[in-house]
């Protein structure tokens, strides 16, 4: 068992801090008149102060850090307290005390605790912003972080990697913490492992918070990591048990371990993309989670390779994940596998889960020419798979004969191969004051997820004293309704989150870029004579940290604009920014954007993500470079510059490309980029370059249901994952047939093209 200062438990929670509290007074009371072997509790009021008490700290004393702001304090933790003595540091008002800045924590010694403090509107200089050790010669050990809060405290730079929490040492407690909104590289909360260094860990991780994680779009967005590849066959033994994880979408990994013995129970995965992957290492015990969905993309549960591996009692309703993000994966192997790739599935344990309304059970996942060793001495027994659509969620991808199956019971039709092992039968589910979906049959009791679940909620972890998000932050279109006037820079300015900008009919000549850094519509009028926005300044709206820009009903034109090349409508600020921005274009329409040469509509710029592009009922003549342009990255990281690009009922008309979207590298840990082009018209548009519709590295392409005329081809290079590419119902007159190819994959292009018409 791990030290803890002040033993507590989920339930025993409030009894803990209340003891707390007492011993805090009684410390007070006893110091002013005992001897100076008693502890001491000292209000510290600048860094300097804190410094010398650090220094002078005993076992038992309390250092408490002034209310109020502490800009740029590196604050260096280092002291040896006892088992029944820690020394602390809190706040003087729990949530009150605020580091900003360039601020960070580093913890060194033992039996030491941290509580209290708020990371916010900063980042660290440092790899991590709070590190269980000085250097590489000093950890801490027994030690606690509880009640901590790092919101936001991002670095500037996305591409810029830090973490949140690097735990080292050993039996170290990370607890009731507050982690949202990490939007840069890097783990939130890293288990480190390194030769030389103990491994045998026995951290414990338990009733945090972990908010909103957007995607990263690239490797290295996971929330929790314990461990890597090079030591990850020694067992860490940590536990990761009763936290909260709200739509952490980082990357495919949620929770990545690279270790063996550890222990992942009663966590909440609530709206959460990707899944809890046992990457490397054995022997852990992955057992009572509860995974919903709620029909969400790409919400998965548990991914399962290597050996020794028990997945046990776990819940999983409403995950649409498929692929590696399924309920339930089962991967293939690569014989003999170098420790970074991926071990042969043996003796996995699958037993009493539950699987509902979820999108996919994959078993031999991943297998290809390298990936050929089927998972053996393994058993699927007593889980239960209900979807009230009747789908089967099954999918086979090896050879499973060394998976053996029984018990299980599932409503709807099965793979032949599954016909041992999976009863088919009708099962009528209720839900139980747990909030979970059991069978009404009590014959089925011992099978899928015990009805002894308690989901842990929201509300029992994090800490009381900081509010979590609430729904998702304002929506186009959620604030007021506001009249441009005469300045649109002015009303830009002046407008909150959500709010609509409404202008006038008639022309509005804009003479510099506008910046956008909130969630803003500008909206022509409803109804009467259109607006048109003329700018004379590339590019008319420049998107900034926190910027969001839905236009709706404009008329964009170009004639006025300077004749520089690569010119946009819309472009990313320079550098990089943490946080994602998105675009909506409805019912608009833009032109004259052909006078000088590589004209884009949007421009996005390198280091910079696109949460989602939409566009909708807009009309585009004219334009000499792409309607989207989202190819400025490079290097083999896998990075790309726009997550979700939707395109319906539009028309294009003579312009460079509609959309140029590249992923690079080879690296398979995003779910993005997905494009969809549906129900639009293409005319005369990527004549120059031959090509009107370029993607590549995209995981998931639409295109259906549009006519192309005397246009340049669509070109579609599959690179990295499991590309789906669906190119149906199309016209395709005077315009080359769609060419897709793969770059690394063996055999014919991995793509659906069907009811396509060709006229020439
Ligand atoms: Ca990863």
């Amino acid at each position: 068992m791990a030290f803890h200062p002040i033993a507590e438990t989920g339930k025993g929670r409030r009894r803990g801090m209340h003891v707390f509290r007492w011993a805090l007074i009684s410390a007070t009371v006893l110091a002013s008149a005992a001897p100076p072997a008693f502890a001491e509790r000292l209000l510290v009021k600048d860094q300097a102060g804190f410094n010398q008490a650090a220094k002078r700290a005993r076992p038992g004393d309390v250092i408490l850090l002034a209310d109020g702001e502490w800009r740029d304090f590196q604050i260096m933790f280092e002291g040896h307290g006892a088992a029944d003595k820690p020394i602390t540091l809190t706040a003087q008002t729990k949530g009150r005390v605020i580091l900003t800045g360039q601020s960070n924590l580093r913890l060194a010694g033992e039996y030491l605790v941290v509580s209290g403090l708020v990371f916010r509107n900063g980042y660290t200089p440092t790899t991590d912003v709070i590190a269980f050790r000085r250097d590489s010669k000093a950890s801490a050990s027994h030690s606690r972080v509880t009640e901590i809060v790092i919101d936001g405290f991002n670095q500037p730079d996305r591409r810029k990697e830090d973490r949140w929490v690097s735990l080292h040492g050993r039996h170290n407690r990370v607890d009731h913490s507050h982690f949202a909104g990490k939007a840069n590289a890097g783990v939130t909360l890293a288990v480190i492992r390194q030769s030389g260094q103990p491994l045998d860990n026995r951290h414990e991780i338990d009733h945090n918070y972990f908010g909103p994680r957007p995607p990263l779009g690239s490797n290295g967005g996971e929330t929790i990591r314990i461990g890597t590849s090079e030591e990850s066959l020694s067992a860490s033994n940590t536990i990761v048990e009763d936290n909260y994880f709200e739509r952490c979408d980082g990357e495919v990994e949620i929770v990545s371990i690279k270790s063996g013995g550890n222990v992942l129970r009663r966590n909440t995965f609530f709206e959460s993309q990707g899944a809890l992957v046992l990457r490397h290492g054995n022997g852990n015990l992955v057992e009572d989670n509860v995974f919903l969905g709620n029909g969400r993309a790409n919400t998965g549960g548990v991914r399962v390779i290597n050996t020794g591996q028990t997945v046990r009692g776990n819940y999983m309703e409403g995950l649409a994940g498929t692929g590696f993000s399924s309920a339930i994966t089962v991967m293939n192997g690569v014989p003999n596998s170098p420790i970074n790739r991926y071990h042969q599935v043996r003796k996995a344990l699958i037993e009493r889960n539950s699987v509902i309304d979820s999108a996919r059970i994959t078993l031999g996942a991943g297998a290809d020419a390298e990936r050929s060793a089927p998972p053996i001495d393994s058993r699927f027994e007593r889980n239960l798979i209900v979807s009230s659509q009747g789908a089967d969620p099954f999918r086979v991808d090896a050879d499973i004969s060394g998976v053996a199956l029984a018990g299980n019971i599932q409503e709807g039709a099965t793979d032949a191969r599954l016909r041992q092992g999976v009863a088919q039968q009708r099962v009528a589910l209720s839900r139980a004051t747990n909030g979970l979906l059991y069978p009404i049959d009590a014959a089925l009791a011992e099978i899928g997820a015990p009805r002894t679940l308690r989901p842990v909620t929201k509300q029992e972890t994090g800490t009381p004293w900081y509010p979590k998000p609430g729904a998702a932050t304002a929506d186009f279109g959620d604030g007021r309704r506001l009249a441009a006037g005469a300045s649109l820079a002015k009303a830009i300015a002046a407008a909150r989150n959500g709010d609509t900008i409404v202008l006038g009919a008639g022309e509005h000549v804009v003479d510099a870029p506008l910046a956008i850094s909130r969630t803003l519509t500008i909206a022509g009028p409803q109804a009467g004579a259109p607006a048109m926005l003329r700018f004379v300044r590339s590019p008319l709206f420049r998107i900034e940290r926190g910027g969001r820009l839905r236009l709706q009903n404009v008329t964009v034109s170009g004639a006025q604009a300077d004749t520089m090349p690569g010119n946009a409508v819309i472009r990313t600020g320079d550098g990089s920014m943490s946080e994602n921005y998105a675009i909506e274009i409805v019912d608009s329409n833009f032109r004259d954007l052909d006078r000088s040469p590589g004209f884009d509509v949007i421009a996005t710029t390198p280091s910079t993500l696109a949460e989602h592009v939409l566009i909708h009922a807009s009309r585009f003549e004219g334009v000499s470079g792409a309607v989207i342009a989202a190819h400025s990255e490079t290097g083999g990281q896998g990075h790309y510059n726009a997550e979700q690009v939707e395109i319906a009922a539009s028309e294009f008309r003579n312009v460079g490309m509609i959309a140029d979207i590249f992923r690079s590298g080879r690296d398979e840990s995003t779910f993005g980029p997905r494009f969809s082009l549906t129900g639009s018209i293409v005319t005369g548009s990527g004549k120059e370059a031959g090509v009107s519709l370029r993607l590549s590295g995209v995981q998931f392409t639409s295109i259906k249901g549009n006519r192309f005329a005397g246009s340049g081809g669509i070109e579609v290079t599959h690179s990295v994952g499991t590309p789906d590419t669906r190119i149906t119902d199309n016209r395709f007159e005077a315009t080359p047939a769609p060419l897709v190819r793969e770059l690394y994959a063996k055999g014919p292009p991995r793509a659906v093209l069907a009811n396509n018409v060709a006229v020439n």
